[in-house]
């Protein structure tokens, strides 16, 4: 994303009769996670620089629930509030057009001490901060399962695609589904099925590399793995082992022992290529529906 300083000045000048609603404003590229241009509020110049968009936070992280890149998948405008160690910040994502390219406006407000909900002025601010780490979490986090949603997925998986895409690093992306489960739910119950479900993404996660990889809910009784910093034979191998530990594990619910198994569909996109985040979905989908077709509880990558 290339954007000039004229086209950052003349954004600046059509946002003046909103002065209240920032103190800073920034150009952000949310897929490389980078910040282009800074202007704070009562300083002149507007700063050229090129450092992290989520450095401001002081979480030494990438945002979990990144409004930008929402802003920018959506195509739309997206609040959020967002604290740093001693202030709340309230974020206003726009995706703007320039040339037919799509950039992200961030306003920052500090709302530390101005902030109201409802009838209610929010004075307790580490309560309040507390409330909305706890809120920007469950955004990308799935209600049963614990593990990461869809959401997360969709503005994750292109960042990390990026990223292994300029350190010419292959990522290796994983679907896995359970077998037969509409019979779990119909011999044994929807709860039951719920159960399996949450055991299931924590033997998923028991088996995955902490903050290398991460794994999410995709849907119903599907779920991905990303996997980074590895190859097509590790993961492979890694994939087998999460099969494997599925297809030993007795569930037990209300005194039932339940068995069952799960297929699992790889696909290793290598640096070279260049595609967007839903082909390389539909690419370990493909494979997912071979490792069915071939018979189910199998890796086909
Ligand atoms: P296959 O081996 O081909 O994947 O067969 P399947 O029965 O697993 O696949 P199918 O797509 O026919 O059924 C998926 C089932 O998953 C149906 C649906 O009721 C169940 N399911 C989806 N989400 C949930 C959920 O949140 N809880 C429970 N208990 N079941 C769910
Ligand atoms: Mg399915
Ligand atoms: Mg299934």
């Amino acid at each position: 994303m290339e954007i000039n300083l004229e086209e950052f000045q003349t954004l600046l000048s059509q946002l003046t009769s909103f002065d209240k609603m920032y103190e800073q404003v920034r150009f952000v590229d949310p897929v490389k996670k980078e910040v282009l241009f800074v202007k704070h509020k009562n300083q002149e110049e507007i700063i050229l620089v090129l450092e992290s968009c989520f450095g401001i936070w002081g979480k030494g992280e990438v945002c979990k629930n990144c409004i930008s890149m929402r802003a920018y998948n959506e195509n739309d405008t997206v609040i959020k509030i967002e604290t740093s160690s001693d202030e709340i910040i309230m974020v206003t994502a726009i995706p703007v057009t320039i040339e037919d390219r799509m950039v992200v406006v961030e306003l920052l407000k500090n709302v530390t001490k101005s902030m109201i909900l409802g009838d209610r002025e929010l004075t307790e601010s580490l309560e309040i901060k507390r409330l909305l780490d706890q809120a920007n979490i469950a955004a990308v986090t799935d209600e049963l399962t614990q593990i990461y949603n869809k959401r997360y997925i969709i503005e994750r998986l292109p960042v990390d695609m990026l990223k292994s895409h300029l350190e010419k690093q292959p990522i290796l992306l994983l679907m896995a589904d359970i077998d037969h489960f509409k019979k779990v739910n119909d011999t044994y119950g929807h709860l039951a099925g719920d159960f399996i479900l949450k055991e299931v993404a924590g033997i998923l996660g028991k088996n995955t590399r902490q903050g290398v990889d991460w794994i999410a809910r995709f849907g119903g009784e599907e779920f991905m793995i990303c996997l980074t910093n590895t190859d097509k034979e590790k993961a492979e191998a890694i994939a087998d082992r999460m099969r494997k530990a599925i297809e030993d594990t007795v569930f037990s619910y209300n005194g039932e022992k339940i068995k069952l198994t799960s297929s699992f569909g790889l696909h290793t996109l290598t640096s070279e290529e260049i595609i967007d985040y839903e082909t390389l979905i539909h690419c370990s989908d493909k494979n997912l529906y071979e490792a069915k077709k071939i018979g189910r509880n199998k890796v086909v990558g």
